[in-house]
């Protein structure tokens, strides 16, 4: 079982998982983002982004993508849009994510690597040696945040979600330009 990995002393990687849309880049209003044309980074995160790249946190894309599923875009245009992310991040800082994971399957089949389910974020816990204790997720929805504590991560939800609604969110904020000022990601940096 994978979920057995919680807490191996020799996982050390402190990692920042993010959602994609509406935390990277705009959401697209109904629809999926198909082309690059369409794939509007959000400031506030290519300014965070640009700290963590001096932080000794390793950073990784973890997308819900069902339109594939759905046969309205091809994952063929999934991975061009990330691939067009990638180097937009690495025009800006030299690197873009560490490593990108996404899941196509469809919200019905209750797939274990789609959100709210932690399929994915294990994943990348068990490819890169990543210790739960000192990583976070960082989504705009409930299952973002229910999906990382179902990993053993930290969580943090973005928009106007009250606690008592979300408990699984460890810390809620209003966008991701308040994120220094009310959590505390860059506090004990000790590796
Ligand atoms: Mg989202």
């Amino acid at each position: 079982m994978i979920d057995n990995l919680t807490n191996n002393q020799e996982y050390k990687t402190k990692a920042v998982f993010f959602d994609r849309d509406g935390v990277v880049n705009m959401r697209a209003v109904k629809d999926y983002i198909k082309t690059e044309k369409e794939f509007h980074f959000l400031p506030d995160f290519v300014e965070f982004f640009g700290k963590l790249i001096n932080s000794d946190y390793k950073t990784f894309l973890i997308t819900n993508q069902q339109g594939v599923g759905k046969g309205i875009m091809s994952v063929e245009q999934l991975e061009q849009v990330l691939k067009f992310m990638q180097n937009e991040l690495s025009g800006f800082y030299g690197k873009g994510f560490d490593d990108i994971f996404y899941c196509t399957d469809l919200a019905e089949t209750g797939s274990y690597f789609r959100k709210p389910n932690p399929g994915m974020i294990l994943q990348a816990i068990d490819k890169w040696k990543i210790d739960k204790q000192t990583s976070w997720i960082i989504g705009d929805s409930p299952s973002d945040v229910i999906a990382g504590r179902r990993a053993g991560i930290r969580t943090v939800l973005i928009g106007n979600y009250k606690h008592i609604d979300i408990p699984e969110a460890d810390y809620i904020i209003k966008s991701l330009i308040e994120i220094e000022k009310h959590v505390p990601i860059f506090n004990n940096q000790t590796t």
